[in-house]
């Protein structure tokens, strides 16, 4: 798809505030005509030169680099130029109000980007991880950004939609020659292919949770009986005093967040009040919230102490979590039981046995989050990944299962071809290859102005 937009659009490309260089950014077919207008002669395409920069009266704004990108090699896939001035609000101000002048006008949030994916410079999730690149809240998170942004989430999505076109095709032929002795649908082929085709989205959907949790975290809750070392546990965690620790049962009345980058892996960690039956109102609200805090948790540590044996209190607590929610037992205060770190699996929890006050065992859970959080050596071929695009992966799954039902017993061809159309649409979103408004305005409309 290629687009011609006539307008040309202008923003600061720079962070907001002072710094030493500040860089205005052009994009659109005047964008050549409005810079010369300001900067004079332009250098010759992707070489910089020193200009005097121009406001319409004539007045020197600044002095600063010019640098052109002619399309439709550039970022935008447009005619772009690049003004690096000195970084003050108002020289760069000043900038972007000459070009307008000029007949530029000033770019919504994400436009070059936008522009970029219209032009197919970058495709959908590209640009949702130049994004993230910049919103990147840890190192590990940049390397995931970078992944996406060459392209790793692309290619893989796009190889799926291959291989899912090619059974259309396949499918829909059978529709066509349905009147034929040829049975298309017997084909022992198709069936291993559309086996193979789940396998591969499973996989995917796996790597992109992970690449999903690097962006957004992982969100933990802390739960168990009041006086174990839930706070003591999120404090020693986050290496930092943030929850308050005393030995009076239910003081943690209020749901403590704590952000913290748990060797790479962003961590989200809830301390939640003691979840236990109350008669204080203050507290009743505590246990309330906490409730409600585990409800958007992936994984509960739940914290007993590793001198008494989980009750039946504890048991039903930790038989009525979600049943999607990952989770793990710490028997917390082993120092005080004379217990050393240990980690044990049984009836597939796992155990754990440290102190959160020593800080011996911690090693442990933190292995065991990364673990649980898909990380391990394959972090470093991670991409980022978001909510988004694992939705597309499971509905897409979703439909190339129903197709793989559709064509065992009493194959109906006709439900099939639908549900490989449908799978087909879902994972289009991913890149962008299908597209709405409504989809191209939610992603582009979260990026700041000069992205
Ligand atoms: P919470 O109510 O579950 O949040 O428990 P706190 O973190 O407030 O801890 C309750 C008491 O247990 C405090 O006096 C802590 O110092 C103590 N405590 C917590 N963890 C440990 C531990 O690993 N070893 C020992 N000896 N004491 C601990
Ligand atoms: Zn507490």
């Amino acid at each position: 798809m290629r687009v011609n937009t006539t307008d040309t659009i202008v923003a600061i490309a720079t962070a907001a505030g002072r710094g030493g260089i500040g860089v205005v950014r052009l994009s659109g077919p005047q964008a050549f005509a409005i810079a010369a207008r300001i900067a004079g002669r332009l250098p010759a395409p992707r070489m910089a030169a020193l200009r005097r920069l121009r406001d319409a009266q004539g007045a020197t704004i600044d002095q600063g680099l010019v640098l052109c990108f002619p399309a439709p090699a550039s970022f935008t896939g447009e005619d772009v130029v690049e003004l690096h001035a000195h970084g003050g609000p108002v020289v760069l101000q000043w900038l972007v109000d000459a070009a307008c002048g000029h007949g530029a006008r000033v770019a919504r949030p994400g436009e070059f980007s936008e522009r970029a994916f219209l032009n197919d410079r970058i495709d959908l999730a590209q640009a949702e991880a130049i994004a993230d690149l910049i919103d990147a809240g840890s190192r590990a998170a940049v390397r995931a950004a970078q992944r996406s942004l060459d392209g790793a989430l692309s290619q893989r999505v796009r190889a799926l939609a291959d291989t899912l076109l090619e059974l259309r095709v396949h499918v829909e032929g059978a529709l066509d020659f349905a009147d034929e002795d040829i049975d298309w649908l017997a084909d022992a082929t198709l069936h291993a292919r559309i086996q193979a085709l789940c396998e591969d989205l499973q996989r995917l959907l796996a790597d992109s949770g992970r690449g999903r949790r690097l962006r957004d975290g992982f969100v933990v809750a802390l739960a168990g009986r009041p006086n174990v070392g839930k706070s003591t546990l999120l404090n020693r965690l986050a290496g930092a005093e943030v929850a308050i620790v005393t030995d009076i049962a239910g003081t943690t009345r209020d749901v403590l967040r704590e952000h913290i980058d748990l060797d790479g892996l962003p961590l989200t960690l809830i301390d939640t009040a003691g979840l236990r039956e109350t008669e204080d109102a203050v507290e009743r609200e505590g246990v309330r919230r906490a409730r409600a805090a585990q409800d958007r948790a992936e994984l509960v540590l739940f914290v007993s102490d590793a001198g008494e044996c989980l009750d039946a209190a504890d048991e039903a607590l930790l038989r009525d979590l979600r049943a999607d929610l990952l989770r793990i037992v710490v028997h917390n205060k082993c120092d005080l039981h004379g217990l050393v770190p240990a980690r044990a699996e049984r009836d597939g929890l796992v155990h754990l046995h440290l102190s959160a006050a020593t800080g011996a065992g911690i090693e442990l859970l933190i292995r065991e989050l990364h673990r649980l959080a898909g990380f391990d050596e394959r972090t470093e071929t991670a991409f980022s990944a978001r909510a988004r695009h694992v939705d597309a992966l499971r509905r897409t799954l979703g439909f190339v299962s129903a197709a793989k039902a559709r064509l065992g017993e009493g194959a109906n061809a006709e439900l099939a071809a639908e549900e490989l159309r449908l799978a087909h649409e879902a994972l289009g979103e991913i890149t962008g290859r299908v597209t709405s408004e409504d989809l191209l305005g939610a992603v582009f409309s979260r990026f700041c102005i000069g992205k």
